[in-house]
């Protein structure tokens, strides 16, 4: 076969390919393309992702001809394995056989690896993601956590949040304004995330950024992160708020575009709500998105309180490379200046790293 050694010949190029994808234990899919020979890898893994939206596809495999199966992880693998295909389909015209569709095998990702340290599963599915099963949980299971914020709001109803009834566990993580920890609720029996951060303000300051927190408890959204309470004690402030297993999505580098879709639609929809209650989130970055193992995407961190902000920033030496140009030359700046961080973060989890060269932005202090 005199093309093979020199890649498809034009007939080829221009017959409509038919891939056929094998869905484990329930038939196959075929999809058909039209410009076979310029396939990307990442086209495969899309077509994938939307016909096995609940798996995370990393690579797939084709069967040669003793049945051995081949696994094609990038754009050179690609091509060999379409180079095989021509030349099978090839001798089936030369036999005048029925030409064969080009049989392939998602392969589901391995096993979490350092990454994905939580054994995170985003719910890729359309609709609510209050539906989506549970996948693995350290925690609480799914209608404990719903049983958990109801309580907890029935607590704070009664304002019973408070330094005595909290028992700290492990550190979550460290910011720049303080420490979150993993916390155990003694009347409530639950599971809470407190971040502590240390503010030396006057009692007035202090009585001004509860009252600012107060709007919090209105927030109702399964975008954004369910707020129990506040308090101080001594020089320092303790916000609680709903613990998720999941942690934040800066832990979890690259992340697949069918995934991402879907928490892109999720951070947005709670940023529009924040909008919708004209609270500017004003620190969208990945740190700033939270998940939990029942798929659920939500936003945490948000500059409710002008005072909060105001206090925290005095002693501030985190990163503004997620600030937007206006915000950082202190023009005035809006909801535009909210999508300006979302992009950079979106495109951070996409790449699995910061979009811009080290020394550009990526490491400007305030
Ligand atoms: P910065 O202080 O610049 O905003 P940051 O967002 O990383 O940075 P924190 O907000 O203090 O800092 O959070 C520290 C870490 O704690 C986060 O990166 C996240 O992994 C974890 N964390 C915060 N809130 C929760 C929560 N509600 N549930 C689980 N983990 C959380
Ligand atoms: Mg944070």
């Amino acid at each position: 076969m005199l093309w093979l050694a020199f890649g498809p010949s034009h007939a080829m190029e221009n017959q409509v390919l038919v891939i056929r994808i094998k869905i484990p234990n329930s038939g196959a899919v075929d999809w058909t393309v039209h410009s076979g020979p310029q396939l990307l890898f990442r086209d495969v893994l899309d077509v994938i992702g939307q016909v096995l939206p609940e798996a995370t596809t990393t690579a797939f495999e084709y069967e040669d001809e003793d049945g051995d199966r081949i696994t094609v992880r990038s754009d050179e693998e690609m091509k060999a394995m379409l180079s095989y295909y021509y030349s099978t389909v090839m001798e089936q015209q030369v036999n005048g056989q029925l030409i064969e569709p080009l049989q392939i095998f998602p392969r589901a990702c391995k096993p979490p690896g350092e990454r994905n340290i939580h054994g995170l599963k985003v719910n890729t599915r359309a609709g609510p993601s209050q539906h989506s099963s549970p996948a693995v949980s350290d925690s609480l299971p799914s209608n404990s956590l719903k049983k958990s914020s109801a309580e907890l709001k029935k607590i704070l109803a009664n304002g019973q949040m408070n330094e005595q009834d909290i028992r700290y566990r492990d550190t979550l993580g460290h910011g720049n304004g303080g420490t979150v920890y993993k916390a155990y609720h003694v009347p409530s029996g639950k599971i809470l995330a407190v971040k502590v951060i240390p503010l030396d303000i006057t009692l007035e300051l202090q009585k001004q950024i509860m009252s600012e927190l107060e709007i919090l408890y209105k927030c109702d959204s399964s975008y954004i992160i369910g707020f129990y309470g506040a308090f101080f004690v001594e020089n320092r402030i303790s916000i609680c708020t709903e613990f998720m297993d999941g942690g934040s999505l800066d832990v979890y580098r690259k992340i697949p575009e069918h995934v991402l879709g879907r928490i892109a639609v999720a951070v947005v929809k709670g940023l529009t709500y924040l909008w919708s209650l004209k609270i500017l989130h004003r620190d969208v970055k990945p740190s700033n998105m939270l998940v939990n193992t029942r798929g659920q995407v939500k936003l945490c961190d948000f500059g409710v309180s002008t005072q909060l902000v105001n206090s925290i920033a005095k002693t501030y030496v985190g990163t503004n490379a997620y600030m937007a140009p206006e915000r950082i030359s202190g023009e005035q700046y809006g909801i535009h200046s909210d999508v300006w961080s979302l992009g950079i973060s979106f495109m951070e989890l996409a790449l699995g790293r910061f979009p811009y060269p080290q020394g550009c932005c990526g490491d400007q202090r305030l």
